[in-house]
């Protein structure tokens, strides 16, 4: 698959049986539709995935950046907050194909989840390792 913005190709990663689409180049990931809710649910962040599950809902938000383009049906993204403070403005393909994150995009999402699963020690301690262990790759 190629990547949405820098048009280099994407390697695959996979995590607890997850996979997800890695841009060596400038470091976004894509998830196909399921793989996200896949993650968070092995991660024990269910909390996000209300947010997540309105995600195609969502209005339109309003930003400067760039459309891009699919990477499986090459439309135009829709750009959506999603998040807490700050919000994360992420591309997600309205015929919900999948999701976009730029460059640690995910890394705030997920670092902002485990911050709300605060009771929850062992949840942070399995972000940390996911984050650790799915993008060794980059180092
Ligand atoms: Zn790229
Ligand atoms: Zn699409």
């Amino acid at each position: 698959m190629r990547c949405p913005v820098c048009h280099g190709d994407m390697i695959v990663v996979e995590h607890n049986r997850i996979e997800l689409d890695y841009c060596r180049q400038c470091h976004g990931v894509w998830f196909d539709a399921g793989e996200l809710e896949l993650l968070l649910e092995s991660l024990d962040l269910e909390s996000l995935q209300v947010i997540l599950d309105d995600v195609l809902e969502l209005p339109e938000a309003q930003s400067g950046e760039k459309k891009r383009r699919c990477p499986i049906c090459g439309r135009k993204m829709k750009k959506a907050n999603i998040g807490q403070e700050p919000p994360i403005l992420i591309d997600v393909c309205s015929r919900g194909d999948g999701l976009w994150f730029d460059g640690g995009e995910l890394h705030q999402l997920i670092t902002q989840a485990a911050g709300i699963s605060r009771d929850k020690p062992a949840a942070q301690k399995r972000v940390i390792d996911f984050l650790g262990e799915a993008f060794q790759a980059e180092k």
